[in-house]
């Protein structure tokens, strides 16, 4: 059992590491300061890093003194959000428009601080893998670093990894096996009308209205086409039309998300979402261009890791705290890749009251878990690269 008590000895030394990343945001794939912030702590632990992969990426080699040839990777991300900071904390973000509101800071600091308990300790007996990965949000830096070897440079039987969660008490910790986060799907509809005088719109091919009736017919998406049975979200999230008071425009643009869990209803969203979108603009005489991407897949987590990662949170929380039947989340996740090759597991950490939900201006990593989530990868270590008893 990894001795607790040293890795709360580290929870000041955390604190500061993580207020240092929450007031230096870094986005997607431009995570340089970040990046360095790692290597040197790592560099300074003793452990081996490798730099370059997905740019920003990088992994962390602790391997033990024995011999087995046993070895687990732990995944944080560590890119922050374009979002402007609301919450006047003294160590907020110093580059207007970003901001760590993801906890993404959390999640690097933790993982650094069970990197330096073990380099100490080494009570395990295989290789730990420490990959802090970049551009969790949007641009899939674990997809890239799957592309660019990772797997095939550093060879693991497994995977996890980990996300704080605000609202779900602290000391606690939630998981499932199968479906835990949804596949996320973007759409673009842009929609040609015929501009006019917004006095005479007999003249128009109005795009204005046309938009408002695809919006309202994709609400049908997920209420009458797909079985109600199965989880799916349509969401329009932009509108863009027009520039002025009196004049119908020309064109108007749609943007959304889609999330499903299985490939079914993911093909039979996408092709619904077409199908409506062409079907309305026809019936009114536009125009219309359709961009459907696939971006994450479900994040599925395999069932013996799964009953690993909730042994080790029983041994730190105690059964009573231990979720493991959370409700699957719509949001989504690329550790979804890491998973797509590997084995593995993924859970959630109660994170109390963060002042503000996960990408709210107000949200705030809660520095009180830092130690329960380094103890989390400590243990998960030690707990499946046991030391061999002679
Ligand atoms: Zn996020
Ligand atoms: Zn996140």
């Amino acid at each position: 059992m990894a001795d607790r008590s040293k890795i709360v000895e580290l929870h000041k030394e955390m604190t500061d590491w993580r207020r240092d990343l929450h007031a230096h945001p870094e986005t997607a794939f431009e995570e340089h300061r970040t990046s360095d912030f790692i290597a040197g702590k790592l560099e300074e632990f003793g452990i081996e890093v490798v730099r370059g992969l997905a740019g920003t990426g990088l992994v962390g080699v602790l391997k033990s003194n024995g011999r087995s040839g046993k070895a687990i990777g732990l995944r944080a991300d560590m890119d922050a959000l374009h979002i402007d900071e609301q919450t006047n904390l003294p160590y907020s973000s110093k580059t207007p428009g970003k901001m760590h509101a993801c906890g993404h800071d959390g999640h690097v600091t933790m993982l650094l601080g069970a990197a330096k308990y073990l380099s100490k300790t080494r009570d395990f007996d295989g290789t730990a893998y420490f990959i802090f990965q970049p551009a969790e949000e949007n641009e899939g830096g674990a997809k890239v670093m799957v592309e660019e070897g990772l797997f095939e440079k550093f060879q693991m039987d497994s995977v996890y990894g980990m996300h704080n969660w605000p609202g779900m008490p602290i000391g606690q910790i939630g998981t499932r096996p199968g479906p835990v986060m949804a596949a996320f799907d973007i759409f673009e509809i842009k929609i040609t009308g015929k501009g006019s005088h917004a006095a005479m719109p007999h003249q128009s091919i109005d795009a204005v209205v046309i938009a408002c009736m695809v919006v309202s017919s994709l609400q049908t998406v997920a209420s009458r086409v797909v079985d109600t049975r199965d989880p799916v979200v349509v969401s329009v999230t932009q509108i863009h039309a027009g520039d002025t008071w009196n004049v119908i425009p020309e064109e108007a643009v749609i943007r959304g998300t889609v999330r499903t869990f299985n490939a079914k209803v993911q093909d039979l969203s996408e092709e619904t979402i077409r199908k409506i979108a062409k079907g309305v603009c026809a019936a009114h005489g536009a125009e219309c261009d359709i961009r459907y991407e696939r971006r994450y897949p479900p994040t599925i987590n395999t069932e013996q890791e799964t009953v690993n990662t909730a042994k080790v949170a029983e041994k730190l929380v105690g059964a009573e705290n231990v979720r493991k039947d959370m409700r699957v989340c719509m949001g989504s996740e690329d550790f979804a890749y890491m998973l797509q090759k590997r084995p593995g597991s993924y859970i959630w950490l109660g994170a109390g009251d963060c002042g503000g939900n996960l990408h709210n201006p107000n949200y705030d990593f809660n520095d009180e878990i830092l130690p329960l989530g380094a103890s989390y990868w400590a243990e998960l270590v030690e707990d499946l690269l046991p030391e061999s008893v002679n």
